[in-house]
């Protein structure tokens, strides 16, 4: 009743302003046709990703570079939280050509509790629960916990990596053979997707399938 009401009204509201050069966006998107055309995509998944096989399916459109990275550090460490939204968008679009199978859960990367006090919100989850909703698909939110604070551990040799992160998520519930899309904005090396997965796998879990937004390459 709302949507049809929304959608009504929406026809008489101007469309949002394109999120990189303020022109009127298209389409629903807070996006103009020219920046569209700018959005870094990214061509094929890299190697190193592809490399470790325990991904049925991996989904990434886009590179981390300009026009998209200020975006995503504005939504992360100035609230921007509209550009969610936008983001939701363009993941939906990439779904909706690129999925084979539909998981029976998506699982947003979880923050640290501590992270997730400082930030206020998880990035992750912003992103992908209105594509969730429109692909009919559940978020799950309760099934894994991070258990350890990870993300400052850019500095670290990817072998003392791989020991940081090794329990960082615990699985609190039984998986069941479920299918689950794991999501994050970006994804680096893949490390911290590599351990939630053996977490996700070691909890019962059957086919996981690894989604991001943007890819970016790791520094030396
Ligand atoms: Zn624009």
């Amino acid at each position: 009743m709302f949507e049809k009401v929304y959608r009504q009204l929406r026809r008489f509201i101007p469309p949002e302003p394109c999120s990189i050069c303020g022109k009127p966006g298209h389409d629903d998107v807070a996006l103009c046709n020219l920046c569209r055309e700018k959005l870094p995509t990214l061509r094929n998944i890299p190697l190193e990703l592809q490399k470790h096989p325990q991904w049925e399916k991996i989904i990434i459109p886009y590179r981390y570079s300009d026009p998209l990275s200020p975006l995503i550090q504005q939504l992360k460490f100035n609230h921007k939280l509209h550009h969610a939204r936008l983001f939701g968008a363009l993941m939906l679009e990439s779904l909706q050509y690129a999925m084979d199978d539909t998981p029976d859960y998506i699982l947003p990367v979880p923050l640290h509790p501590r992270r997730l006090r400082q930030r206020g919100f998880n990035q992750a989850l912003e992103i992908i629960h209105t594509p969730a909703k429109q692909l009919g698909i559940s978020v799950d939110l309760t099934s894994c916990r991070r258990e350890i604070h990870t993300e400052a551990q850019a500095g670290l040799k990817a072998s003392a990596r791989r020991e940081n992160l090794r329990d960082a998520f615990t699985v609190t519930r039984q998986l069941n053979g479920k299918s689950i899309a794991i999501f994050d904005d970006v994804v680096t090396t893949g490390s911290t997707m590599r351990a939630l997965t053996t977490t996700l796998k070691r909890g019962g879990a059957g086919k996981i399938q690894l989604w991001a937004l943007a890819y970016t390459p790791p520094h030396g």
